[in-house]
């Protein structure tokens, strides 16, 4: 019997031009958010129509056939995932995807809506939740938020936790906003028992004066390591941060590095942003219009090669690079494709 493989083939594992096999999804279900960070955001963002998104049925009905093609690993984001209406629904069809390919379901959010949320996304299988919080001073978090209380993010901290939440604390490391802080930030993680990311900035759409703001990791690292032990280890998430374990606390703290060290090697993740647009580099344009495909009428097999036909096109890497004349590498915003 023959053992050819055609696009239409369900049983086809996705696996892009270089060799890397694509077994994560980041789905931003809403570009809407109740924060404007500063570097991620502009103050007068235009939000979509609600007719462009995708329905929460188009958006489990995308992550069934990324399942059905090896994707292990499903990320929520945004904009913030938690204010799109209805998100949980979505929350609790994914999670009844677990066991059946589904290894893990997560999401990232700026931790807001968790108080009220935390409770139902571990009962739908969430194990670990990334939270952002670049600051723990109450003004400061007003100033990059725009308008954001930290009480509120603080509250939902502690939900995630009482709720049995794994959470690692992700922070955009800052020049001259909270690059002060990062000291004091690894040793709040450390007595709450969260993991810490650091973040660098990356140059994703118009804000006013990101090459002031980026901070190159190599630097923070080297200023830590005076104070803290820092221990490689070979830990993964899935995703793209080195990590490694702080002796004192006993925590990890991850460095994502796309500006000092591209870690597009190993990539192996696409992103669907909440129009149905798959974006095959964070840091690029490449993208493939799946709700044209699934307003078409497509069958699941017509999505399925349309999945394969998109990665086909993945690009070997992002080349971000932060313009002196603080032009973006990629026009859209960070919200637009998600974190
Ligand atoms: N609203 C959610 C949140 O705050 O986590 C999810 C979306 S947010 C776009 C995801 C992550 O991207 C956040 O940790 C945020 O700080 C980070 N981020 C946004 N813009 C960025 C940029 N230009 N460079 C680096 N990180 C950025």
């Amino acid at each position: 019997m023959s053992t050819i493989t055609t696009f239409k083939d369900p049983a086809t594992k996705l696996v892009d031009p270089f060799g890397r096999a694509i077994t994560y999804l980041r789905i931003s279900v809403t570009d809407r958010c109740d924060l404007r960070c500063v570097y991620c955001m502009s103050e007068d963002m235009a939000f979509l129509p609600k007719k462009d998104l995708l329905t929460l049925e188009e958006l489990d009905r995308v992550a069934a056939a990324f399942i059905r093609a090896g994707t292990t690993k499903l990320r929520l984001t945004g904009g913030e995932p938690l204010v799109r209406r209805g998100v949980m629904t979505l929350v609790q069809s994914l999670g009844a995807r677990l066991g059946q390919g589904l290894e893990e379901l997560t999401l990232t959010t700026n931790g807001t809506q968790l108080a009220q949320h935390a409770q139902a996304l571990r009962a739908a299988g969430v194990r670990r939740v990334n939270i952002s919080l670049d600051t723990l001073d109450p003004t400061r978090f007003a100033a990059i938020t725009r308008w954001g209380r930290i009480e509120q993010t603080l509250e939902g901290i502690r939900a995630a936790q009482a709720a049995g939440l794994a959470i690692k604390i992700n922070t955009v490391a800052l020049k001259d906003v909270n690059e002060d802080e990062l000291d004091t930030l690894l040793e709040w993680c450390g007595r709450q028992g969260l993991d810490l990311c650091l973040i660098e900035t990356m140059p994703m759409g118009e804000v006013v004066g990101r090459s002031d703001q980026y901070l190159p990791l190599s630097m923070v690292r080297a200023r830590l390591r005076r104070r803290w032990t820092l221990e490689a280890t070979d830990y993964q998430t899935g995703g793209p941060a080195r990590y490694y374990t702080v002796a004192e606390t006993g925590r990890r703290i991850g460095f994502i590095t796309p500006m000092t060290h591209n870690f597009c090697e190993g990539c192996n993740r696409v992103r669907l942003t909440c129009t149905g647009t798959l974006y095959m580099c964070l840091g690029q344009d490449d993208q493939a219009d799946l709700r044209a495909v699934l307003r078409a009428g497509a069958d699941d097999a017509d999505l399925d090669a349309a999945l394969r036909d998109a990665i086909a096109h993945k690009p070997k890497g992002h080349d971000f690079v932060i313009d002196r004349r603080n032009r973006p590498a990629v026009a859209r915003h960070m919200s637009v494709t998600g974190g």
